[in-house]
């Protein structure tokens, strides 16, 4: 392993422990390594999250040359809709933001097999890509005609060819030394080319599985990307995110083409970055899903600054009933869409026979609503649960709602955290000897609970 003594952002030696992820699933495919825990820190002066230490350059080459990804059976379809999805999302938003004038050629560097180059080719355009996985990149040159090479990029991998555009999608993250591969990728450009740059955005951690595992070293922000682009002197054209696969930019060499001092005034807080990661407690959320930005809004807003994405906030309309909303550009979407969720909360319980139950669980307070009507309709014996972890949605709600009569009463325990969840249901077993609960899920705004809430069953 390499020791990481300096941010490869901001030069700055402070770091602060971040996370660490035990058995990590890429580790484990590496011979003759027995500890596969992978250890994040945030450095302290601009915020870039990155791994300490990092795997050696062997143990890298392995990986990516032999292990990364394994059996390609069965894989024809999935690479098809891949292309078809980067068709649809990625292509048009690539070339909307870039002008060119004659000459059209793109370089993907770890294209895999050619998926994203497929919807250029279709377009007239000259495509190039380069693949260090054996299997992948030899799938691609045989089954999808991509003008595909296997190999890590360097600058000697195309001598003195200049492309117009080159993706560097999902890679920066991964590779040992970006700075290096960053100035190599300048040698294939020319004051008319684009670099289109993919990579996950640490503040908004949606992608399936989460974003902290051993192929990621390098984990960025939007203000992270740019303080870094900037220093290695690229010109921002446009840089947004792209839910659920994180931020996507697109720059040009800046004029004078040297690396700049930065300013890292314009940084993250590293503690903010902390504080986002222990509310979405990494692990529970194993599926990615808008509830991350929903539930942190307000870290998400103030680590997001140059992204125009207002996050969510609660209104009251005239008639006192209280709705979610999410702000994007123009565009305002209730979160929920029912236009009077009072009345149907009450359609819901209506619908619902109580009676034969002793406890009933509610995972999600909402914005009170369910949980209301809810209280109204049990009997003094019976016990309502209701799971919330997301604090300031708590808070607010009871700000709007006033509900601190729904506090007070003895038959309602909410639970904050899983551990509290799992001591108040032990004790209504024992109480009531049976496991006989009644779940319901006030699903509008988390459809994971669930499947978390089996897991929690099955601990019991
Ligand atoms: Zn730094």
């Amino acid at each position: 392993m390499i020791a990481v003594d300096k941010c490869i952002v901001c030069d700055s030696d402070k770091q602060v422990s971040f996370g660490t992820m035990k058995n990590d699933p890429y580790y484990k495919r590496i011979s003759g390594r027995t500890n596969y825990d992978v250890s994040y820190v945030a450095c302290k002066d601009c915020g870039l999250v990155y791994q300490n230490p990092v795997l050696g350059e062997h143990e890298m080459e392995e990986l990516y040359s032999e292990k990364y990804r394994s059996d390609l059976e069965d894989k024809h379809d999935r690479f098809l809709k891949q292309a078809n999805y980067f068709r649809e999302h990625l292509y048009p938003w690539i070339t909307e933001h870039i002008h060119l004038n004659g000459e059209k050629s793109v370089l993907d560097i770890g294209c895999g097999a050619g998926t994203i180059l497929m919807p250029f080719k279709d377009n007239g355009w000259e495509t190039y890509g380069i693949e260090p996985t054996k299997n992948i990149s030899e799938y691609g040159r045989q089954n999808f005609g991509s003008n595909i090479k296997t190999g890590f990029y360097d600058r000697y991998s195309y001598p003195d060819k200049k492309f117009k555009l080159i993706i560097f999608s999902h890679v920066l993250e991964h590779v040992l030394y970006p700075e290096k591969i960053l100035h190599d990728i300048k040698e294939n450009m020319d004051e008319e080319s684009y670099l289109f740059i993919g990579t996950p955005n640490v503040t908004l951690p949606m992608m399936p599985g989460g974003i902290l595992h051993g192929d990621h070293i390098w984990l960025f922000s939007d203000r992270t990307l740019k303080l870094y682009l900037e220093k290695l002197g690229f010109d921002i054209v446009v840089m947004d995110n792209w839910v659920p696969r994180g931020l996507r930019v697109i720059v040009k060499m800046s004029s004078n083409n040297a690396d700049r001092q930065l300013n890292t005034q314009q940084a993250d807080d590293y503690r903010a970055v902390k504080r986002l990661y222990k509310n979405i407690k990494l692990k529970e959320f194993e599926q990615f899903s808008k509830t991350v930005i929903v539930r942190n809004s307000v870290l998400v807003n103030k680590l997001c600054g140059n992204i125009d994405m207002n996050g969510i906030r609660l209104v009251k309309s005239r008639e006192g009933i209280v709705n979610a909303v999410m702000a994007t550009n123009d565009k305002k979407i209730l979160l929920y869409k029912c236009k009077n969720p009072r009345n149907a909360a009450s359609d819901i319980i209506k619908a619902i026979d109580l009676d034969g139950y002793k406890v009933i669980i509610l995972f999600g307070y909402g914005l009170g609503y369910l949980p209301k009507v809810l209280l109204k309709t049990l009997r003094e014996d019976q016990r309502l649960i209701v799971y919330e972890d997301n604090i300031p949605l708590l808070k607010s709600a009871f700000l709007y709602l006033n509900l601190l009569g729904f506090l007070n009463d003895k038959r309602v325990i909410i639970a904050i955290n899983r551990e509290k969840l799992i001591s108040h249901l032990k004790e209504f077993i024992k109480e009531t000897m049976t496991k006989d609960f009644l779940i319901m899920t006030n699903s509008l705004i988390d459809h994971d609970y669930l499947n978390r809430f089996k897991k929690i069953m099955d601990s019991l």
